[in-house]
């Protein structure tokens, strides 16, 4: 992926086909879905690739065994069919994960394995492999740290884990390899109509404040927890429905809590699950179900939402986890839609996903959830074809490989806690349009969301390399260095305290 081609291409080429705003995972699936299509299609991100929610999920492609509890089933069974095709698809960033639910009670043992060897049954021929009861030694030795006492056993089951913020980068490069256009940094700043219709976005580089016309036949809302915004500049009296909803998550050290298998703590103080999953080394421990009127592209966890996730880990494991346990932190935003104005707890708001299609014909598509982005753009690039009398063309996307960018870490670590070396890092900055040093370290690799320690201690070579590649002048490298710096001691410093 080339920036300064890809600008040129979206400021000389004329009425494309469709211009999706909204570089997340709704965006940039449905980039991938409409250029395999053979659609001509841009998509602009006004910060970086994921920026928003999409680093920031739990990593788990999941059929959601929550929203089993709930009777959701059509929900879920579509989500096991996506995790299943998102395994054939993208396998070198999905790996299966076992989880266990420990049980405290006779009766829970089978009431769990039930329900979840149902969860089995509807992920049919994708499947990973079957639900198991465990007695109090087998779950121990999974997770050493379960409270043993009156501990019985487990329930073993499994699910899909992935990179978040990977993944949306090779969707982005999958969109340019079927001949579409997928830009960061490019604001859609206005919306174009002509004779009451859409019919493109006045586009401006954030980078050289260049600013140019983007016509298209169709513009796909795809900014998440923004939707209202853009919504809104369609048609100024239309009614918001997005209810944003923050889930943190706190990361510790596998010294500090090792794991074989995933914990899923069933039931929490605010009736929800929780979850502490091993990831690239580390723990990630969370979330938190907390409504927000605030839109952040960088929310940060409140230290409420800190000590409920100690807590609920806490009451299942025999560990204590202090401020200096916590490698990093981080929280994102649910873009949930709420289409009546009740005051009922976001926990209870669907996860499926939400399109409309406005009077002047802005398609918007919002909700849902990671696992199901390829379903979303299949649905969402089959209402923009109608809406933009645009003739069908079948969905290619159930078979389509994922493109696979970051090489194997080769020769020496840059940081002996971090699985990164200076290939994949060099690759990054070639490849994959990242603009400083937050984009490569938080987005590209995961250092920042592993350890925001050891992402500040290599924030200078990684910088050293991006003035050797010439994306970055040698007279800003220092204060570019020392602002990453201060933004990885914030970036959790205050949830912790
Ligand atoms: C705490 C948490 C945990 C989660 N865990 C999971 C999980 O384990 N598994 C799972 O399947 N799902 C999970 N999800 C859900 C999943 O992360 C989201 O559904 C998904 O990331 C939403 O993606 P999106 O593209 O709709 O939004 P976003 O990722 O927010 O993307 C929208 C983008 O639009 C851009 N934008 C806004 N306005 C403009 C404009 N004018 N011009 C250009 N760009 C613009 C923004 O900068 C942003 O990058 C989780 C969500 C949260 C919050």
């Amino acid at each position: 992926m080339d920036r300064d081609i890809g600008l040129d291409r979206l400021a000389s080429e004329t009425h494309w086909d469709f211009l999706i705003i909204g570089g997340g995972a709704t965006g940039l699936g449905a980039a991938v879905d409409a250029a395999s299509r053979g659609y001509r299609v841009a998509l602009v991100e006004r910060a970086d690739f994921a920026q928003g929610t999409s680093s920031r999920s739990t990593k788990l492609v999941h059929g959601g065994v929550r929203y089993l509890k709930q009777g959701n089933l059509s929900l879920v069974k579509g989500a096991l069919r996506e995790r299943g095709l998102l395994f054939q698809n993208a396998p070198h960033l999905v790996n299966p994960l076992s989880f266990i639910i420990p049980n405290y009670s006779w009766w829970e043992g089978p009431y769990f394995a039930t329900g979840l060897k149902f969860y089995d049954w509807l992920a049919g021929s994708l499947g990973i492999e079957n639900t198991k009861m465990l007695g109090k030694e087998a779950a121990l030795e999974e997770i050493p740290s379960l409270r043993s006492e009156k501990l019985h056993g487990g329930v073993m089951y499994w699910d899909g884990q992935f990179d978040d913020a990977r993944l949306a980068i090779d969707l982005a490069a999958t969109t340019w390899e079927n001949g579409g256009l997928a830009l960061n940094y490019v604001d859609a700043k206005e919306l174009i109509k002509e004779n009451g219709r859409i019919a493109g976005a006045l586009c401006e580089d954030s980078i050289s404040g260049k600013a140019f016309e983007v016509k298209a036949k169709c513009v796909i809302n795809a900014t998440g927890v923004f939707s209202d915004n853009l919504r809104q500049r369609d048609k100024p009296a239309a009614n918001k429905i997005i209810q944003a909803s923050q889930g943190a998550h706190i990361v510790v050290s596998q010294e500090l809590l090792p794991l074989k298998s995933a914990l899923i703590v069933p039931k929490t103080t605010d009736d929800r699950v929780l979850f502490a999953i091993p990831w690239h080394n580390r723990v990630i421990i969370g979330t938190t179900d907390t409504p927000v009127d605030k839109i952040d592209l960088d929310p940060k966890p409140f230290p409420e939402e800190v000590g409920f996730i100690i807590e609920n880990a806490t009451n299942y494991l025999n560990v204590s986890i202090g401020p200096d346990d916590i490698k990093s932190a981080y929280a994102g935003l649910r873009p949930l839609v709420s289409l009546k104005s009740s005051g009922s707890s976001t926990a209870k708001l669907s996860r499926d996903h939400y399109i409309e299609t406005s009077e002047s014909g802005l398609v918007t598509i919002a909700g849902g959830k990671w696992t199901t982005y390829r379903k979303m753009a299949e649905d969402v690039i089959d209402r923009a074809e109608i809406s933009s009398n645009q003739q069908h063309r079948d969905c290619r996307t159930e078979n389509l490989k994922i493109s696979c960018g970051q090489p194997k870490p080769e020769g020496e670590l840059l940081h002996p806690d971090l699985p990164y070396t200076i290939n994949q890092i060099e690759h990054s900055i070639s490849e994959e349009m990242p603009r400083n040093l937050e984009d490569i370290l938080s987005r590209r690799v995961r250092a920042l969301t592993l350890d925001r320690e050891a992402a500040s201690s290599i924030a200078d070579n990684v910088a050293s390399l991006m003035v050797a590649k010439g994306i970055m002048a040698e007279d800003k490298r220092s204060a570019s260095v020392e602002a990453f710096q201060a933004q990885a001691a914030s970036s959790s410093s205050e949830s912790v305290k």
